[in-house]
């Protein structure tokens, strides 16, 4: 275990605040903590409000009136089923979107996780929309549901891609369980994933056809196709013409290649007009090497140092350091310099935009350890108020850890190296020989609880580092954490 202590260099001046003294970083922090969790409050209000205006639509219409008979309601219950259920389907297309104000409210991550939890409330409403729409339909016209299920594919113009999309909200829902998911390879379950643009497709005709409640004229007809097209829109802005032109306008090349230890490799890049990429802190890119075999298969990886901006007619450059875990990350080891990449992001909130304190504790394990390189070199604190916690079975793992002590020594950071096996029970992120010792996190971090605490590492390691950092007090504002996980 190493601990270095250094007084460094004062960190850059802050822009002057609002009485003409420069705000502290306290300040600073404090008052982008509160914007970011107005703007978060913001989302998740206008999330609950689209639900509630889908059965305002409905209910606009008249849609209660249903209620007087068996056939109607369940035919009332299916109409307010379906619209909420394609609701919360193009709210999981928005947040898969990319869009930057969400991305910088909520993160990437949050982003994909709340997407991911809508996915089955999403599908049971669609299936529920068709169950009760057969059972209210088919009581209407004295059929039961399966022939009125036949009927309607076959007479009702639009209704069999109805069924079309219903299958294919099933197939997507069903490979993106996590017990199956796991079984197959990535690029698979991206392939299946896309099949959510045919099943919106194929949903959208039936709903302007069939259903009265959108007939041509209403209001409710032009909400809905606000609706759909802004959806639409924004998938097209976010994740094909932005990822393409900033590919065009910076031009990112691969300069080397340059092994950081055994599976373990840094890719450094240079390019154009870097300064309008914005990418800082431990944010990730969706990278594509445009190499034979490789072009197809985008990989998210986070910049392991601050990128370098380029002065007058010198480019940019960019560096990201890169585990072989797979196939694809083992080829990437013998790409070739000159190796043209298009990029998509910067995403992801693994920076200082998500700081709310003027301390900070940095904690990483393997390759989760190169993000935190980056986000050392570049987020603001004053000499003593950093602390950065490297954990490993050996040094080999501590991956670029020469250059966090010396970034460390520079910016008066406190660096430990957490170094042997694992421990068991409560602290077992933590080396055994530590914990025998009684060490715990608080003896690294004393003031963690007044800290933003940055953790980045395998899933089951930063699980039990977050029920530590935790249960030392930090609540969830102060807690950043990047999965590198799917
Ligand atoms: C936000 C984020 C930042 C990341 N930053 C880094 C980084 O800086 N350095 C680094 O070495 N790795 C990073 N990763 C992980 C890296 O993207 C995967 O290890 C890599 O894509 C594996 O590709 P493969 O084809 O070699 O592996 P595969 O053989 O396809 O899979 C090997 C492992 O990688 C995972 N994986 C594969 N593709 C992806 C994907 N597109 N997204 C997420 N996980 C995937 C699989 O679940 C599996 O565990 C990051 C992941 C995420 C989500």
């Amino acid at each position: 275990m190493t601990s270095l202590l250094t007084s460094g260099s004062p960190v850059k001046s802050a822009p002057e605040g609002a009485k003409g003294k420069p705000p502290t970083a306290v300040e600073r922090f404090h008052s982008q903590a509160r914007r970011r969790l107005a703007r978060a409050d913001i989302l998740g209000g206008l999330a609950w409000l689209s639900g509630a205006a889908s059965v305002a639509l409905w209910l606009a219409d008249g849609g209660a009136n249903g209620f007087s008979s068996f056939a109607g309601t369940m035919t009332a219950l299916g109409i307010v089923a379906g619209l909420i259920g394609m609701d919360i389907v193009l709210l999981m297309l928005l947040l898969a979107a990319r869009i930057p104000f969400v991305d910088n409210t909520i993160g990437h991550d949050r982003a994909l996780e709340v997407h991911k939890t809508l996915g089955k409330p999403a599908l049971y409403l669609l299936l529920a929309h068709g169950a009760l729409l057969a059972i209210g339909y088919g009581a209407a016209e004295g059929l039961d549901p399966v022939s009125e299920s036949i009927s309607l594919w076959v007479n009702v113009p639009d209704m069999w891609l109805a069924f079309v999309s219903t299958a294919l909200f099933i197939a997507v829902v069903v490979t993106s369980l996590v017990a199956v998911r796991r079984k197959f390879p990535y690029e698979f379950w991206y392939a299946i994933h896309l099949l959510t643009y045919a099943a919106v497709g194929t949903a959208i005709p039936h709903q302007f056809s069939v259903g009265g409640l959108f007939a041509e004229g209403t209001w409710q007809r032009w909400y809905w196709l606000v609706l759909c097209v802004g959806t639409g829109a924004a998938l097209l802005w976010f994740r094909i013409w932005q990822p393409v032109a900033a590919t065009f306008r910076h031009q990112i090349t691969v300069s080397r290649v340059v092994r950081v230890s055994p599976g373990v490799f840094s890719i450094e890049m240079t390019g154009r007009n870097l300064a309008r990429l914005a990418g800082s802190g431990g944010r990730f890119f969706f990278w594509r090497f445009l190499a034979p075999g490789q072009w197809w298969q985008p990989h998210p990886f986070s910049l392991s140092a601050e990128p370098f901006t380029g002065q007058g007619n010198q480019p940019g450059k960019l560096r990201i350091t890169v585990r072989a875990l797979g196939k694809g990350t083992a080829n990437l080891e013998h790409i070739k310099p000159g190796t043209r990449v298009a990029i998509e992001g910067p995403y992801g909130m693994f920076s200082t935009a998500a700081r709310t304190r003027n301390k900070v504790v940095m904690i990483g394990a393997g390759i989760g350890i190169t993000p935190l390189r980056s986000l050392l070199e570049s987020t603001p604190f004053q000499p003593g108020d950093a602390t950065v916690l490297l954990r490993g079975h050996d040094e080999t793992e501590l991956f670029l850890d020469r250059e966090i002590m010396a970034l460390c020594q520079t910016r008066g950071a406190t660096l430990f190296h957490l170094l042997g096996p694992r421990s068991q029970g409560d602290h077992a992120w933590l080396p055994k020989d530590a914990v025998r010792d009684g060490y715990t996190l608080s003896s690294y971090a004393p003031d963690i609880a007044d800290a933003d605490v940055y953790i980045c590492g395998p899933a089951p390691w930063a699980a039990s580092v977050i029920r530590d950092v935790r249960s030392a007090g930090v609540p969830t504002e102060q807690l950043h954490y990047e999965r590198f996980d799917w």
